[in-house]
């Protein structure tokens, strides 16, 4: 995921880039194809470049490794030895057009070229030393990482609110992620309020080399505190996840039932037949029998979006989760939440009664995946690992100072 995000980042940096240096290339060409030595700095990866004459291009489209060094006064066979010597490490073949290079030539009126290095991303580098024996080093620029501190008060969006602060939009996507299963992004509210601590990677401790990882946030929903810590709860296998203060982690699954003690009278089936009419209707909701009066839970967090009676359906609400999940509950005895409030999972909304069309007590349990009704038993849902008793406790006092930072980020 990160090397991921780190290409789309150079990707923007070279397209970003690239418009004006093909125009200064062009330039170059209409003068008089002389081009000027860019010092970058006293030495690169170890070439004093006093010695040497310095060029530093772009591989156009089209321009293969042999054109460029033959502009370089390096002649046809040694080109072809350099290329056969290099090639299980680098094929030149493979070099792609908008990458950036740099050639050390020599400084006498040969200008013949001597090293080429090129530039696979911000961080990797092939250099190719042909000066007597030739030999090629792969090279990774040193990383450092930053943590980071960001907050603010959404008026628009997430991504509205980093990008005022300046912070990368990666940012306000991990953020997404990882709030996924706990707030439904794409309905914030205003006055809600984030603050956060992330990895800024860079090279040479100065040039920004995209975004690492999210350490830890802090999410005020509709008034409600959400935390997200980044811990590795499984040694083992050493997978990464988020929890919050209380240990819980933040990817939750959905409970398999609406109730805590129930059977199920009648599945999600497409070709029921309903025995009095003879005919076929579909039912696309669980059955769950219980008691009158057994409590009603709310099988994920999300936003109450309707709290109403409605013929057939007797008193029922329904819940949106996310932008992917709603559920709905149906027939109850009494509602207990309002339009607009959000559940959290296992909060009860209301309980179990025979309101609407129904021969018996029972919540008829609906599931709807982008807007389709679905079958939740037959959903692969992502499933919350809890943390292991055993490691709780260190996971606290992990936490704790990374707590008190985040609780002292001023909005
Ligand atoms: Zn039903």
């Amino acid at each position: 995921m990160t090397i991921k995000k780190i290409t789309l980042f150079i990707f923007l940096l070279i397209t970003l880039s690239s418009c004006d240096e093909k125009a200064k290339t062009r330039a170059k060409e209409s003068t008089d194809n002389i081009k000027k030595p860019v010092k970058v700095a006293a030495k690169l990866f170890g070439y004093n470049l006093d010695n040497f004459k310095v060029i530093n291009n772009k591989i156009k489209n089209g321009e293969a490794f042999g054109t460029i060094l033959d502009h370089h006064h390096v002649w046809s066979p040694k080109i072809y030895e350099i290329a056969k010597k290099i090639k299980p490490t680098l094929d030149v073949r493979r070099l792609r057009a908008g990458k950036n290079y740099t050639i050390l030539a020599a400084k006498d009126s040969t200008e013949q070229a001597k090293v080429f290095i090129y530039q696979h991303d911000l961080i990797n580098y092939s250099i190719v030393d042909f000066r007597d024996s030739i030999f090629i080093k792969k090279v990774k620029k040193k990383i450092t990482v930053k943590i980071r501190e960001a907050a603010g008060v959404i008026t628009n969006s997430l991504s509205q609110s980093l990008d005022e602060k300046h912070v990368s939009p990666v940012v306000a996507n991990d953020l997404s992620d990882i709030y996924a299963w706990t707030i439904d992004f794409f309905r914030l509210q205003k006055n809600d309020k984030f603050k956060v601590l992330y990895e800024q990677k860079y090279i040479n401790d100065t040039v920004p080399a995209g975004i690492g990882k999210i350490k830890a946030a802090y999410f005020e929903h509709v008034g409600k505190p959400f935390y997200a810590f980044n811990f590795v709860a499984d040694s083992v296998v050493g997978v990464q996840d988020y929890f919050d203060e209380e240990t819980n982690n933040l990817r939750r699954a959905f409970l398999k039932a609406p109730l805590k003690f129930s059977r199920i009278s009648s599945r999600y089936n497409l070709k029921r037949r309903i025995a009095f009419y003879g005919r076929v209707k579909p039912h696309r909701g669980t059955d769950f029998t219980a008691p009158v009066g057994t409590p009603i839970l709310s099988t994920a967090n999300g936003k109450v979006i309707e709290s109403r009676y409605k013929g057939g359906n007797g008193n029922y609400v329904k819940i949106r989760h996310n932008a992917t999940y709603t559920t709905q509950y149906l027939h109850m005895k009494k509602r207990k939440v309002k339009v607009g409030e959000y559940v959290k999972q296992g909060d009860v909304i209301g309980w179990v009664g025979m309101t609407g069309n129904t021969s018996g007590p029972h919540v008829c349990y609906r599931f709807w995946k982008n807007g389709r009704q679905v079958d939740p038993l037959k959903q692969k849902l992502p499933a919350a690992k809890p943390m292991k008793k055993e490691i709780q406790e260190k996971y606290l006092s992990f936490i704790t100072p990374i707590k008190n930072q985040l609780d002292n980020i001023p909005y």
